[in-house]
């Protein structure tokens, strides 16, 4: 490849990274600038006109699919094989390490890689082995402790208790997990990048050989590196090898896991001569989208500050969506992207982007329902979750005693004294008898420890009894008390640190489907319905990778990625920005810089949507809008009103149409019984939680008919007729 050939595709500004000087660099740019580009032609750069080689070159990215990407880029421009290249996320390349000089790192040759849940279930024999209660010190929180501290680069002799005793014992099972990990021969993640970091700082002449060989680091996304990775990044480079780091200081969306956003400062007082280059020209977005992105991201402070800019047309104006829930709400975004379709789109073009997985579930649900293929990337989904599996898993149970798989998964979740003995005598008379585990616990009782007979007989007491409370109530409460009184709720609620939070709200999530949840078929118990429907929704509807589906992720697994149709969904106060970031200022911050990134995601049709009411973890949230819509200027912004035939009022042609979903509403539908005909516009009306109105109009029909109220304290809403409750005052 020529010269001419590998610049032609860049701007001026570009080209000027592309082809500076053999010296450190940062790019810093906003997004959709064609920083991962400049990083993909810089290797091509150094290769065909610098003459290096590409056994030279290390190239860091953020996610493995991005890595993937990189490599099919590098292979295109450079028209080689990417093999001689190194090019992965930071853990791919410093496993990579490790197992070449496991000897050096004191592993054995064949350590394993323990992932998350491998980590929590060690840490917890750990903290059991120590005879600590594991209500005190919960296997999450000290996981999440122990991973901190290895993201900073400190190991246990490094840290002081400073005569704090929780903290001394912190300490304390950080060393003995470490002793533990050493005896199995295994590393976790945060271990692969500490211990290759501590190789080269140790090992005399090892990170000399890497740095005479590496003459060129280049890395993505570096505004989300953390400490080590950092500290790792410059040990390699040394002050030999060539540092190349691209990132943008507005989309640093991982403080809440380590990373420092400082780096790009940093970068520039710890290297000699750093060559800074900004790219201020946007080849993604369409102008309206790119205005929006801009005008959202000026509220923050603090930034370095780009202004971008783009020579392609302004495009259409945003859609805003105002849904009347979270089920109109998806049905508003797979009508559009079926309409895309129709007009010839292809669905790995569409892209529905939230802030939290547990939102995942509506979508699913209806795009199932219309047959759409669909896949969520960088995340379960809903129905294949730990928490939600564990959950169904007693349910089952109470429908299915001899659900043997169901047995083992809860019989000691939460912990209550059933050991592998005694699951081992249950499991072998169960073979022997060919019958279920459930079946062998009374005879096995005679076999069994006192303790481990009686655990057992509590936890027999227990589903019995889980059983006969529930069994009148209706499904959501069924599924409530059953998650309640498990024990399983209680179980995760301790658990302060990690996924607890956001497993326990999926577990509410869970609550939630279940009120919503409509048999279709009328004689099946609604639990067993509800149940096979979960089997379904878990094993099938997922398309396959290769196949032409919608893309569903939430914002942070969106980072880096485009799409030509964009969905942003939830954008309600409280969702996003997520309640636990709205009240700290760099918590918000970094909730804007999400929200950045999610608009630039969209290359020519973005859609913003919001619910009015919201049934979430099990209970209706009313809302505000996002104060990320204020903030984009209304000029680029239109309302879409659903497709219905406006009447005015339209209550009369309500009448006699039954809510499409009646197992949907739980509410008293007062209004409408009660006092049929009688909504009038100018009416005053009064609403359970935002008080007294006055009807300002009325729209659509049947179980679309909606009701434009504006109350007294809370302003004006609309309110889906069906469900708003509202009484003639
Ligand atoms: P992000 O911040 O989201 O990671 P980025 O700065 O890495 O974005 P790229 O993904 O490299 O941006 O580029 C965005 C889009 O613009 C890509 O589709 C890319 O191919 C295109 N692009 C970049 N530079 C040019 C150019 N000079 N001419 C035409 N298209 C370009
Ligand atoms: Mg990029």
């Amino acid at each position: 490849m020529d010269v001419s050939s590998l610049l032609d595709p860049l701007n001026d500004a570009q080209r000027q990274a592309v082809a500076a000087p053999l010296a450190p660099t940062l790019v810093l740019a906003g997004a959709g600038s064609g920083k991962t580009r400049v990083l993909t032609h810089r290797v091509a750069w150094l290769v065909e006109v610098e003459n290096v080689s590409p056994h030279g070159i290390l190239a860091v990215t953020f996610t493995n699919k991005a890595a993937g990407e990189m490599r099919a880029r590098i292979e295109a421009q450079l028209g080689l094989p990417s093999a001689p290249l190194w090019i992965g996320t930071f853990h791919g390349i410093a496993h990579r390490l490790l197992r070449t000089h496991w000897r050096e790192a004191g592993l054995p040759q064949g350590f394993s890689i323990l992932d998350s849940e491998d980590q929590q279930r060690l840490v917890k024999r750990i903290i059991r082995g120590a005879g600590l209660d594991e209500t005190r010190w919960i296997p999450r929180e000290v996981t999440w402790f122990i991973n901190a501290q290895k993201d900073e680069g400190l190991r246990p002799k490094h840290l002081k208790d400073d005569g704090d005793p929780t903290r001394r014992q912190m300490i304390r099972l950080y060393e003995a997990y470490e002793e533990a990990c050493r005896r199995n021969g295994v590393v976790d993640f945060a271990e692969l990048l500490l211990r290759s970091h501590e190789i080269w700082r140790d090992v005399p002449g090892l990170v000399e050989h890497y740095r005479a060989r590496f003459g060129h680091v280049l890395v993505d996304e570096f505004q989300d590196t953390n400490t080590i990775q950092y500290a790792w990044m410059r040990m390699l480079a040394g002050s030999t090898s060539i540092p190349f780091v691209v990132g943008d200081d507005d989309q640093s969306i991982y403080r809440w896991r380590g990373a420092r956003v400082e780096n790009l400062q940093q970068f520039r007082r710890d290297f000699h001569g750093v060559q800074v280059f900004k790219l201020e020209q946007n080849y993604r977005s369409t102008g309206n989208i790119l205005a929006a992105a801009n005008a959202i991201i000026t509220n923050n402070s603090g930034r370095i500050g780009k202004k971008l800019w783009t020579s392609g047309e302004r495009g259409e104006p945003i859609r805003l969506y105002r849904a009347y829930n979270e089920r109109d709400e998806a049905e508003f975004v797979v009508n559009g992207i079926r309409d895309w379709v129709a007009r010839g789109g292809n669905r790995r073009d569409t892209a529905i982007l939230y802030r939290s997985n547990a939102q995942s579930r509506v979508f699913e649900e209806y795009l199932l329902a219309a047959r759409v293929p669909y896949r969520v990337y960088g995340g379960l989904r809903f129905f294949e979750r730990q928490e939600i599996k564990d959950a169904l898993a007693y349910l089952r149970l109470i429908s299915n005693r001899d659900d043997d798989a169901s047995f083992e998964r809860v019989v000691n979740l939460p912990t209550r004294g059933i050991g592998a003995r005694t699951m081992e005598v249950l499991r072998a008379h169960a073979r022997a008898n060919s019958i279920s585990l459930w079946q062998s616990c009374a005879p096995c009782a005679g076999e069994l420890g006192a303790r481990g007979a009686a655990a057992l007989q509590a936890f027999i007491e227990l589903i019995g009894r889980l059983d006969a409370d529930t069994s009148d109530l209706p499904l959501h409460e069924q599924v409530d008390h059953v998650i309640q009184a498990s024990g399983l709720a209680g179980h995760y609620k301790k658990d302060k640190a990690d996924k607890g939070e956001a497993r326990l709200e999926n577990l509410e999530e869970l609550v939630s489907a279940a009120r919503g949840f409509e048999p279709e078929d009328g004689d099946m118990p609604p639990l067993m319905a509800f149940l096979s429907h979960a089997v379904l929704e878990s094993g099938e509807g997922q398309a396959e990778e290769w196949e032409d589906c919608v893309q569903m992720m939430t914002l942070h697994s969106a980072k880096g990625l485009e799409f030509p149709v964009v969905f942003l969904c939830g954008l309600e106060d409280g969702l996003f920005p997520h309640q636990r970031s709205i009240a700290d200022v760099h918590g918000l911050e970094e909730e804007r810089r999400l929200c950045y990134v999610g608009t630039t995601r969209a290359m020519r049709h973005l859609y913003l949507t919001y619910a009015e009411q919201r049934r979430m973890h099990g209970v209706d949230n009313y809302g505000a809008p996002s104060r990320f819509i204020a903030e984009i200027p209304p000029d680029l912004l239109e309302e879409v009103r659903p497709k219905v035939q406006v009447s005015r009022p339209a209550y009369g042609a309500a009448r006699g149409h039954a809510p499409a979903r009646p197992a949907q509403s739980t509410r008293p539908q007062r209004y409408t019984d009660d006092a049929p005909g009688s909504l009038k516009l100018g009416q005053r009306v009064r609403h359970q939680k935002f008080g007294d109105g006055v009807v300002l109009s009325v729209e659509g029909q049947g179980s679309n008919a909606r009701v434009q109220v504006n109350f007294e304290r809370q302003g004006t809403k609309w309110l889906m007729m069906g469900y708003a409750n509202l009484e003639a005052v």
